[in-house]
C-alpha cells in the first residue's frame, strides 16, 4: 500500500513513521510512505503557502494553489486519482473500522492542513474523504495523517508480524482487549490470576471474552450497546456491574 502525505513538515511525518513496525514494512516494501511538500509548489518567489482569509477573521489560511499542484504532481505520477482523504476536525471521526477499510485501498493521498485550514475551492476539487482523530483542535494536520497512517498499516496484510495480533485486539466486536499478564509471576504482591497459567485453552478464552465484556461495560458503555452479546453474557455482567 501507498502513501502520499501532502504536507507542509515533510520531516515531521517521515520521522515519526520510520521508526518500529511501520518502518520495518516500509523496509521490507509493504508500505511505501512519501511526504510531499506543499511548499516545494507554491509558485509565489518567497515560497510562501498562505494568505490572509477573505471576509477577515484570525490567522491564514494554505492558498489552493500550491496545494493543488502537490496533489496533481502525485495523481499525474501514479496515473489514477486515489481517495484523498483531508484531515479535519471538521470531518467524520476516525475508528477502528475507517482503519480497516481504508487498508484496503492501493494508494491514499493525505492531505495536512496548518494555520486556520485551507481554501475551501480546493478542497473541492480534490478531497474524497474528511477524517477527524477527535474532538479537539491541533495546530496541523500532522499528527492525525501520522495517526491514521499507522493505524491503517497495521491492518494491511503482512505488516504485524503475527497476524492474529490485529483480529484479538480492543474494537474487534466492539469490545475493549481484556488485561494482559508477562513475566514474573508475582510483582509487587500482585500475581497473575491462576486461570492464566492453568494451560486450559478453552477456560481461558471464556475469562478473557468476560474480562473484555466486564472492562467495557465499566470504561466504555457506549461501545458494548453495539456489542453483541448473548442473553447469559448480559445477565452476568448486570450482576458484575452491580
Ligand atoms: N480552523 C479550523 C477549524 O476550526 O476547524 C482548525 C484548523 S487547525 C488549527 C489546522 C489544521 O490542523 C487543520 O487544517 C487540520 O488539517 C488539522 N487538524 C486539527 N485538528 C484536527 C483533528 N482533530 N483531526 C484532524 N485534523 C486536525
Amino acid at each position: 500500500m501507498n502513501f502520499y502525505i501532502l504536507t507542509l513538515f515533510p520531516e515531521m511525518v517521515m520521522g515519526g513513521l520510520n521508526t518500529s513496525i511501520i518502518g520495518r514494512a516500509v523496509e521490507s516494501s509493504i508500505l511505501t510512505i512519501e511526504a510531499v511538500n506543499i511548499r516545494d509548489y507554491s509558485t509565489n518567489k518567497h515560497q510562501k503557502v498562505d494568505d490572509y482569509p477573505y471576509g477577515g477573521g484570525a490567522g491564514m489560511l494554505m492558498q489552493a494553489q500550491p496545494v493543488y499542484d502537490a496533489w496533481r504532481s502525485v495523481v499525474e505520477r501514479i496515473g489514477k486519482k486515489p481517495r484523498c482523504i483531508y484531515v479535519t476536525p471538521q470531518g467524520k471521526t476516525f475508528t477502528q473500522q475507517e482503519a480497516k477499510a481504508f487498508a484496503e485501498e492501493d494508494d491514499i493521498i493525505l492531505l495536512c492542513g496548518h494555520y486556520e485550514g485551507i481554501d475551501e475551492r480546493v478542497l473541492e476539487e480534490i478531497v474524497t474523504d474528511y477524517m477527524s482523530i477527535g474532538d479537539y483542535v491541533l495546530t496541523g494536520g500532522e499528527l492525525p495523517a501520522m495517526v491514521m497512517v499507522d493505524a491503517i498499516s497495521r491492518m494491511v496484510p503482512g505488516v504485524l508480524g503475527n497476524e492474529e495480533s490485529g483480529s484479538s485486539e480492543s474494537f474487534e466486536g466492539n469490545l475493549l482487549e481484556y488485561p494482559q499478564y508477562s513475566r514474573p509471576e508475582e510483582w509487587n504482591g500482585k500475581k497473575v490470576p491462576e486461570i492464566l497459567l492453568s494451560g486450559h485453552h478453552k477456560n481461558i478464552e471464556t475469562w478473557r471474552r468476560q474480562q473484555s465484556i466486564l472492562l467495557t461495560g465499566k470504561r466504555r458503555p457506549d461501545l458494548l450497546e453495539k456489542a453483541e452479546l448473548t442473553e447469559q453474557e448480559r445477565v452476568w455482567l448486570k450482576e458484575k456491574l452491580l
